[in-house]
């Protein structure tokens, strides 16, 4: 058999790469926490129909991304692709549908089949926010403004802006559709294919198109500022009040329509110009329609998922591994003494670890290899006068304390 390799467009996470990682998801689930969201955990893959109803069937995800499959029950199912629509399938099969709103925060895989690049993979992690069932444009701000708290808890605001769009009610959206309709059938045979075939059924797609031929197109495309209804108007006047009063910064992107089919009103997509073409970090909108896609009551929402990976690479730094003590036993009549003294150290919060074998002298090289601030040193002398040298690596001091006084000692010590 060949070397087994990861599977294409998958990752391990390991090291400064997984504590980059979980910096992220902590933080983020932190900052969701004081906004007063609770986590969920809703399956890794669902019945396929929870995706292929909910994203549209012309969106790319559905169309191209999605990895599904036939269980040996010969059912359909999907390794899901974001985290919105499984979290409307909970809300409506646990009955939470008459006790909103409910503010959901999520963390975990993601799987499309793309072609893998910087930033862009196969088995991507997100995490996410849901806010369902409030319809006022303070849920949106709100929304937006955890966002970015998110982001400059990360320390990483400074280095994307905020780009905001409406695409109105249902009302202004047909209006405005009619407007592209007309508008891209003039130049038909200068559209992409892939834009050739939304044109009846999506247009509003074709404005998401990354082919080239499509963008100059649709750069002179309608606007939908010029359809929106005065409801929708006034909507995306309090969302604009409502982020001034929160004091999120942002700019007004008219090309921002989001690759799914279930938004409308506000759109957003948090951007970075540090990760080339993969520049979107954070992405929402509201998806007034998607709950009553999953049988629920039509019921109002908004959210956003932001990809873990783009926001890992655009980390300063990772933070630092623990530190750990290093108990090193000087002779096999301490090493029962020594145990002892580990799990005190780890009932004290302190991180501590022993060296398995070896001589005193491979015991401390593993010490420092592992980066410890301490070394516990217990020989039979030690053992016998129920003490241990306390060693402070950094400084190369030594200090001798009683054995049932280290571990206190050491909490102290290293913070704990
Ligand atoms: P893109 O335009 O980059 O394909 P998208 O619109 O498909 O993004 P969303 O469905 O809005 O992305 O997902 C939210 C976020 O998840 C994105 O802004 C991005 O940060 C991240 N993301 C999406 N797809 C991937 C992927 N294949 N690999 C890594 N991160 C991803
Ligand atoms: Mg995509």
């Amino acid at each position: 058999m060949s070397s087994l390799q990861p599977v294409r467009g998958t990752h391990d996470l390991i090291g400064e790469g997984q504590r980059r990682h979980a910096h992220v998801v902590d933080t983020a689930r932190r900052i969701a926490g004081l906004y007063g969201f609770d986590e969920w955990s809703t399956p890794i893959f669902e019945d396929t129909r929870v995706f292929a109803r909910s994203l549209g069937d012309t969106s790319d995800v559905v169309s191209k991304e999605m990895y599904s499959f036939e269980d040996r029950g010969g059912e359909s199912l999907t390794l899901r692709p974001e985290g919105t629509a499984g979290v409307c399938r909970a809300l409506v099969t646990n009955g939470l549908t008459q006790s909103l709103p409910q503010k959901v925060f999520y963390a975990g895989p993601m799987f499309r089949y793309e072609r893998p690049q910087k930033g862009r993979y196969r088995q991507f992690h997100q995490i996410g926010a849901e806010l369902i069932g409030a319809a006022e444009a303070l849920a949106d701000a709100e929304v937006i403004a955890m966002g970015r708290d998110i982001l400059k808890a990360l320390g990483i605001a400074d280095d994307t802006v905020v780009e905001l769009n409406t695409l109105g009610d249902t009302e202004s959206r047909a209006a405005w559709r009619a407007a592209l309709v007309a508008y891209f059938t003039e130049f038909k045979d200068q559209l992409s294919d892939d834009s050739r075939a939304r044109l009846e059924r999506n247009p509003l797609r074709i404005l998401d198109s990354k082919a080239p031929q499509d963008r100059a197109l649709v750069a002179d495309a309608p606007l939908i500022g010029a359809f929106l209804t005065d409801e929708a108007r006034t909507f995306w006047d309090d969302l604009r009040s409502a982020l001034d009063v929160l004091g999120v910064p942002f700019r007004e992107n008219p090309g921002i329509v989001r690759g799914l089919d279930y938004y409308g009103h506000t759109t957003f997509e948090f951007v970075t110009e540090k990760l080339g073409t993969q520049g979107t970090v954070l992405a929402g909108g509201r998806y007034d329609g998607l709950v009553a896609e999953m049988g629920g009551p039509r019921t109002p929402a908004i959210g956003w998922a932001g990809g873990i990976e783009r926001l890992a690479l655009l980390l300063d730094s990772a933070p630092a591994a623990p530190r750990p003590v290093a108990v090193v036993p000087l002779g096999e009549g301490a090493s029962g003494a020594a145990v002892t003294l580990l799990q005190a150290l780890r009932a004290h919060g302190v991180r501590a670890e022993i060296a398995y074998r070896g001589n005193a002298k491979r015991r401390m090289e593993r010490a420092n290899r592992i980066g410890a601030t301490h070394a516990v040193l217990i020989g039979d002398d030690e053992v016998a006068r129920g003490v241990a040298q306390v060693k402070a690596l950094d400084e190369g001091s030594q200090n001798e304390l009683a054995l049932d006084a280290v571990a206190p000692y050491l909490a102290g010590a290293v913070g704990c």
